[in-house]
């Protein structure tokens, strides 16, 4: 039985929803203590808004309450930075060529790379502006060409991928539990929420099989069976098996993937292994504006440092995410993040009070497991930590160690310093950056003191294409560099 510490020989049981099973579960490990962790990454071919980062701080979550209940985590979160066609489906565009052309860039391997390792620096730059903890590694799709080839190979000699004349595709007749995970979105899903858009191949033996690998002439990877590129779903089942084994513990992403994405994976993996891929299915739920989900087709695409200009943190973001639970639609509302940053400051002021040497307080941590062991119930959790602010029967020097020991959970940087400091990586001094970097710097501050968001939104662009970002302290603005990201 796993769970969080109670007495030093009790813990409480943890539980965690299970896409497939379409129940709680209690959760149990392949091995010991140790946890191994999946988790879809980003398609690398713009920038993140805040709705994809809500599927990192959902993972960010369950990887920490994993870590509190004293189990080690191994994540693995992958870089898509080739092959996911803009429908999800096997025909029309690939999204990195898409970002090419918008770019202006001519389409190139060595280009599209490029191009995605811009954006995946910006990205990780984001996820530590929240807190979230970095993964083992960030493997990129481009860098792992030879798994997938290797991958695909093992499905043909087992008779379960063909050719047609435009790729090599999946066989589902092949494996019949084909769809395991099931067709919903999700609890809740969308309107707006389409699935795959199917379009009849007549050269598909099933309109259920999807592509394993699209021929491309001119721009692609040299393969047995001709040159292309490789499928969005082979991408992630090829790099999870070789950071993670053939079967491992949790595989999560947003509910989005769940109807293809997820059951495509399963397919291939078990088609090639025959061993169960993965125990736990766990998909995270959409933000909304106005009802609708974020996206960038949606034209509502919020971005970290929009939040910012108007002089919100990344963390007050983050503590706006945790009051929700992360299986429930949140509509995002400008009132709502101003709200949590309030009442986070409010927090962090109460606990900046608080003298150190105390001892973490029984009953909250009892309560505070009981929440969380039950299949994460953050905003449980959150206002366990209001009540105990409020209690005057405990001690403040208790109530500031048992803080610190929720926010191992929470990431919200309790005990760090000032809330923007938790937020600072790379940071840049404006005198070291060249001159008209630091004029479109101070161009942007002059747009924002008079609130004309929009040319500061096209001067920040202007910022970026020049290799920098802008964070919008408190202090000024604080400048970071962006060309030298991280490497996985
Ligand atoms: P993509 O880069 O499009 O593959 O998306 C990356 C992640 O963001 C996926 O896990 C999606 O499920 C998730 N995602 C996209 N839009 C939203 C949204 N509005 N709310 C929550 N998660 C989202
Ligand atoms: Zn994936």
């Amino acid at each position: 039985m796993l769970g969080f510490l109670k007495k030093s020989t009790e813990r409480l049981p943890l539980f965690l929803y299970n896409t497939l099973s379409k129940t709680k579960e209690e959760f149990k490990t392949i091995s010991g203590k140790k946890v191994k962790m999946y988790t879809c990454g980003p398609t690398v071919y713009d920038y993140a808004h805040i709705g994809n980062l809500r599927a990192y701080v959902f993972a960010d979550t369950l990887r920490r309450t994993l870590e509190y209940a004293g189990l080690s985590v191994k994540q693995v979160i992958n870089i898509t930075d080739v092959g996911h066609l803009a429908q999800d489906s096997d025909d029309g565009e690939d999204k990195m060529t898409n970002a090419l052309k918008r770019e202006g860039k001519e389409l190139t391997i060595p280009n599209m790379k490029l191009l995605g390792e811009s954006y995946t620096s910006l990205f990780i730059e984001d996820l530590k502006a929240l807190n979230v903890e970095m993964p083992f590694v960030f493997p990129r799709a481009t860098a792992h060409i030879h798994e997938q080839i290797a991958f695909i190979s093992s499905l043909f000699q087992k008779g379960y991928a063909y050719k047609t004349s435009d790729g090599i595709y999946f066989d589902t007749a092949k494996f019949p539990s084909y769809g395991a995970l099931g067709v919903s979105d999700g609890g809740q899903a969308l309107p707006s929420l389409g699935q795959a858009r199917i379009v009849a191949n007549p050269e598909k033996h099933d309109q259920r099989d999807f592509a394993l690998w699209k021929f491309d002439s001119s721009l692609g990877f040299e393969a047995p069976w001709g040159k292309g590129f490789p499928g969005w779903h082979i991408e992630c089942t090829a790099m999870a098996t070789k950071y993670l084994g053939k079967s491992f513990d949790i595989h999560t992403g947003g509910v989005d993937h769940i109807a293809i994405h997820h059951n495509n994976e399963i397919a291939q993996a078990e088609a090639v292994s025959g061993k169960r891929f993965v125990n736990y299915w766990m998909h995270g739920e959409f933000i909304t504006i106005e009802g609708k989900r974020i996206g960038k087709s949606e034209g509502n695409a919020i971005r970290l440092y929009q939040l910012r200009e108007r002089n919100v943190s990344p963390t007050a973001y983050r503590y706006l995410l945790l009051t929700a639970h992360y299986r429930s639609l949140l509509n995002f509302t400008w009132e709502a993040v101003l709200g949590a940053q309030t009442a986070l400051q409010r927090a962090q002021r109460m606990f900046a009070d608080f003298p150190a040497g105390g001892h973490i307080a029984t009953l909250y941590r009892t309560k505070f497991g009981t929440a969380i062991n039950d299949d994460l119930n953050i905003p449980i959790a959150i206002a366990v930590m209001w009540e105990l602010l409020k209690d005057d029967s405990v001690t403040p020097a208790d109530k500031r160690a048992t803080i610190l020991d929720f926010d191992r959970v929470f990431g919200l940087g309790f005990g760090t310093g000032s809330l923007s400091e938790s937020s600072k990586v790379s940071v840049t001094a404006l005198s070291d950056v060249p001159t008209e970097v630091a004029s479109l710097v101070k161009e942007r501050e002059e747009a924002r003191g008079s609130k004309d968001w929009a040319r500061a939104d096209a001067l920040r662009l202007s910022i970026e294409e020049q290799g920098f970002t802008v964070e919008d302290a408190p202090e000024g603005p604080i400048v970071h560099k962006t060309s030298e990201g991280f490497k996985g």
